[in-house]
């Protein structure tokens, strides 16, 4: 059965999608089975894994809004190695379509469901506010992993993040929780940048991941290519940070196992 890990924080431009698209390209180089969900109609993600997001047959839109079956809306990204339920502008609606729906914020969560098992790891990258999809999310979702750049606002947006899933946790899914918090376009030299891991480290202790990704042009350019950063340039520093990552992700999952 997957584990479901959404990668979000509701600050934008933090690095979710280069972190979701990463990591999911560095579990297939490690052999895991991984679906990539892009639940952002910027679409970022679906661009990212070479997929055009102007002429989809159908989107995780349909799928949302069961018009569409998983079969349906799945693709296989080839270069990447892994499979992903797409997104474009489209998935802007359902914001509102579902509001009115009955079990709103269950929609992936059940869209899921009969898929699990042929999949380790599930990631969906969010869009960037607490929105209906973001709830639908949390709610499909076994935990979270925070992806945020260490700045001097950066703790105050966590703090409202980690509100949203205490509230999620509590009312909605008692299986969420948070898997741990990623540092992205770290460089060691900045003292407020150690300041602020040290911050997060007395916050959060166990749950910050060791590895950190550094900021790295390589990363920056691969979406350009349709191609995750760790395809693209697998020997760049980013690339090699990614792979870190998702080893050390596999190692806390998996040992529990
Ligand atoms: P949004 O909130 O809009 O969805 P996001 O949180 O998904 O944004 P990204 O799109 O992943 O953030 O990243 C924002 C910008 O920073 C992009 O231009 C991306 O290429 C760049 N970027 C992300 N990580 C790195 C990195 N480690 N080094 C250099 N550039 C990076
Ligand atoms: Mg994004």
């Amino acid at each position: 059965m997957a584990h479901v890990f959404c990668i979000a924080n509701q600050k934008g431009g933090v690095g979710k999608t280069t972190s979701a698209v990463n990591l999911a390209a560095a579990l297939a180089v490690l052999k895991r089975r991984v679906l990539l969900i892009d639940l952002d109609p910027q679409g970022n993600g679906t661009m990212g894994c070479g997929i055009e997001k102007r002429n989809l047959r159908s989107s995780v839109y349909e799928l949302l809004l069961e018009t569409a079956s998983f079969d349906e809306v799945v693709c296989h990204a080839e270069a990447c190695g892994f499979d992903v339920l797409p997104a474009n502008r489209e998935l802007a609606g359902a914001e509102v379509e579902l509001a009115t729906v009955e079990r709103r914020t269950l929609r992936l969560k059940m869209a899921l469901a009969p898929v699990l098992d042929r999949y380790d790891y599930v990631l969906i990258d969010c869009p960037p506010s607490l929105s209906f999809l973001t709830l639908n999310a949390l709610c499909a979702a076994d935990g979270v992993i925070i992806p945020m750049q260490c700045e001097y606002y950066a703790l105050e947006g966590l703090t409202d993040m980690v509100a949203s899933i205490k509230r999620v946790h509590k009312d909605m899914n008692r299986k969420l929780r948070i898997v741990a918090l990623l540092r992205v376009m770290f460089d060691q030299r900045i003292t407020l940048q150690q300041q602020v891991s040290a911050q997060l480290y007395k916050h959060f202790g166990e749950k910050v991941f060791a590895t950190v990704i550094p900021r790295n042009v390589r990363l920056a350019e691969a979406p350009s290519y349709g191609l995750p950063g760790v395809i693209y340039d697998k020997s760049s520093k980013g690339s090699k940070a990614y792979v870190a990552c998702a080893n050390e992700l596999i190692e806390r999952i998996e040992a529990k196992e």
